[in-house]
Order: structure tokens, then sequence, then C-alpha cells
């Protein structure tokens, strides 16, 4: 009889260990983040902004029609000032 109730014992303790240690793992998978991918970040591309003389547009400087050393929105506003 003490047999039986060793082994009842060992089996219920064997089953416990193995819950917790399944438990264990699922948190582990549940509360892992997967570190920020620095591809993402280096594919942002920081560039000079410049503005109007004619109208004080704020826009990126590649973008800026430049005409007697200053920088316009456009070829229309470029114009305006020489005129
Ligand atoms: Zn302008």
């Amino acid at each position: 009889m003490s047999r039986i109730v060793f082994w009842v014992i060992l089996i219920i303790v064997v089953g416990f260990a193995i819950r917790a240690k399944l438990r264990a793992a699922i948190r582990r998978a549940e509360t892992h983040v997967p570190p920020p991918r620095p591809a993402a970040q280096s594919t942002a591309v920081i560039e000079n902004m410049t503005s109007c003389a004619h109208c004080g547009l704020h826009f990126p400087a590649s973008e800026a029609v430049r005409a007697e050393g200053q920088d316009y929105c456009s070829p229309a506003h470029a114009a305006k000032l020489n005129n």
C-alpha cells in the first residue's frame, strides 16, 4: 500500500514540476520583446531645411530654387523678386 502512495505522490510532484516549467516558458515567450531593428532607424534621412526668401515657407533645401544667392520655394517666387 505504501508503494502505491509513494508512486502517486511522485507522479503528482513530477506533474507540478512540469507544469511550473511550462508556465515559466510561456511567460518568457509572451514577455519577450524583440529588439528594435537598427535598419529601420538608419533608413530615416535627415535633410536640411531652408526658407523661401519671398514668402518665408520652410521646405527641404534639396527642393530649393536658388537665385542671386537666396533660396526660393518655386521659380515663380524667384522670378517675383527679380521683377
Ligand atoms: Zn515662396
